[in-house]
This record gives C-alpha cells, sequence and structure tokens, in this order.
C-alpha cells in the first residue's frame, strides 16, 4: 500500500480542516498499516470525576500543532512508518461489559494484521480489554504502567469492571507477565493501610517518592532491565503527571511526574519490543485552557516517534 501522508502544515496551516490525531489520515481498516491511533470514547467505568468520553475529540484537536519529526531519535514518524488514524471504537455509555467487548472485537481486528495500537481513552478501565486483544496475538505481555493509583483493586462497589481494577483483571485472565510489570509515579491518599499490598506483592511499584530521590535516569535502567526482549505495553494515565501539568482528570494526585519525566520513560522504549500503547484518563469539563489535552496530543507524538525509530533501526 502506499505509505500515508498527513496532511502538509505547510499548505494547509495547522489550524485548518478536519482534526484527526496528528493530521495522519482517517483509515478505518489496519491492514497494511503499523501502527493507528484508536479513540476509545469511554468513560463509564470511571468512578470519581468523569468526562475522559470526550478526549478523543479533544486530543484530536490539539493534536494539529504537532509537527512530525523528533528531533532527539532523529526520525519522521509517517516516512518510518505505515500510521493513521483508525478513527474510534464503537460503545455503548450505558454499559461497561459490552463495550469492553467491543472495544477487544475492535484491537483484536487490527492486530490481527499485525498492526500495533495507541489508544486515547477514555478512562484507565480500558486497558484491560485491550489487553485481552494483545494478549491474544503477542502473548502475556510485559507492562509499563505509568499512574499515580496502582488501578490493582479487585472490586468497587461490587463491581468488576471499573477503572481502579484494570490491571487486577489482567493478571487473573494471564493476559500479562506479573514479573514484568512496573508501575511508576503511585502516590496519594489511600482509604486503607493495606491499598498498595497487592501490587507491592505482584509487581514492581514504584512510589513517586522513589522516582524522587533516586532520578528517572536510575529507574528507567532498571524499567529497561525488568522488561528485556519481552513483547511490552506502555499504558498511560495521566494522573501519573502533576497536577500542575495535567489538571484535566478525574482523580489528581498531587507530588507526580513532570511532562519531562513523562518523556524520558516514553523515549527510555528505544530498542524495546513495543506492541501496544495508551494515554487514559484525560478529562477535558476538568481541564484548564485545554493544558492536559495539548499534554497529551504531545505525549503521543513521543510514543508514536518510538514506534518510527524502532522500525527505522
Ligand atoms: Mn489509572
Amino acid at each position: 500500500m502506499e505509505q500515508p501522508r498527513p496532511v502538509d502544515s505547510m499548505v494547509y496551516p495547522r489550524h485548518s480542516g478536519i482534526a484527526t490525531f496528528m493530521r495522519y489520515p482517517h483509515i478505518p481498516d489496519a491492514r497494511g498499516l503499523d501502527v493507528v491511533l484508536v479513540g476509545v470514547p469511554f468513560d463509564t467505568s470511571a468512578g470519581y470525576r468523569v468526562g475522559a468520553r470526550l478526549a478523543p475529540r479533544a486530543i484530536r484537536h490539539h493534536s494539529s500543532q504537532v509537527r512530525l519529526h523528533h528531533p532527539v531519535h532523529d526520525v519522521t514518524i509517517h516516512e518510518a512508518i505505515r500510521i493513521a488514524d483508525y478513527g474510534d471504537v464503537r460503545t455503548s455509555p450505558f454499559d461497561i461489559a459490552r463495550t469492553y467487548d467491543w472495544i477487544t472485537e475492535e484491537f483484536e481486528r487490527i492486530h490481527s494484521f499485525g498492526c500495533k495500537t495507541i489508544a486515547v481513552g477514555g478512562d484507565h478501565g480500558i486497558t484491560y480489554p485491550i489487553l485481552r486483544a494483545v494478549a491474544k496475538h503477542h502473548g502475556p505481555v510485559a507492562v509499563v504502567q505509568i499512574d499515580s493509583h496502582t488501578d490493582t483493586h479487585d472490586a468497587q462497589f461490587g463491581s468488576k469492571l471499573t477503572h481502579a481494577t484494570p490491571f487486577r483483571r489482567a493478571h487473573e485472565a494471564g493476559l500479562i507477565d506479573p514479573k514484568k510489570v512496573m508501575q511508576l509515579g503511585i502516590r496519594g491518599s489511600l482509604f486503607y493501610p493495606d491499598d498498595l499490598k497487592w501490587s507491592k506483592e505482584h509487581y514492581r511499584m514504584v512510589p513517586m517518592h522513589e522516582i524522587h530521590r533516586r532520578g528517572m535516569d536510575e529507574v528507567v535502567a532498571d524499567m529497561r532491565a525488568l522488561i528485556g526482549a519481552a513483547p511490552v505495553y506502555l499504558s498511560l494515565d495521566i494522573d501519573g503527571l502533576d497536577p500542575s501539568c495535567a489538571p484535566g482528570t478525574g482523580v489528581p494526585e498531587i507530588g507526580g511526574l513532570s511532562t519531562w519525566q513523562a518523556m524520558q520513560v516514553i523515549q527510555g522504549f528505544v530498542g524495546l519490543r513495543l506492541v501496544g500503547a495508551d494515554v487514559v484518563e484525560v478529562s477535558p469539563p476538568c481541564d484548564a485552557n485545554d493544558i492536559t489535552s495539548i499534554v497529551a496530543a504531545q505525549l503521543l507524538f513521543e510514543i508514536a516517534a518510538v514506534f518510527a525509530v524502532n522500525k527505522a533501526r
């Protein structure tokens, strides 16, 4: 197939036209593509402040600002890989289980063509159905989760499918290799003293105070050693960032990652076998001056650039 081309921002200025992720063409068919950006506009599994269902549109809008050559990796994304905006997955705002099944089906179809995915949520619950699809094609995967919360609760109000449970459900279902799961940036007040116990026992849980104390370079080196040659999935909850960088999220926690530290983690994936990624929990109604959508759009650029440089090498 022909190499998909973005809208030329030297011909059509960045504020013009219909917004797609990073101005890539909308191609709702993954055949022949290396990577697709997929919107998952669903927040019915969020427990506190909602609004993440509106994030794919807001992030598409702000991703028009992104230029497509990465200065550190020295790669032009769409020249190294065939990448497109796949559009949005079908969702029902009234049915979590059914929506999760639709997410799994759609992502399975995409991965069945050997295409990788960058999902744009949506609340963090969507990572579980995405991992069901990813594991089907890659086996149990390593996971790097940037987050202020572990999201390993067993249930909330008796419900097993919420945005606080995906990394418990994925473990139970054998979708991930627990020895190769790293949770980065965990912090904040807890309901009970043992809220972090399950994560500490099953995963490499790196609390935010450890990152502040040791520095991100050391932590990224640990991450690369832990993941090794395994297929790895990157799940980026925007609340892993500090609320001063990303206030537009349902459950913000102070003392978090800077935008630069999040970039350091993502750039640490060069040479690793990245098979999928997501950016979740951006809530435009909770945002201030759209800063969180702008940050998310630029982090998507960072993730796409990793896919490109790994292919280009
Ligand atoms: Mn989360």
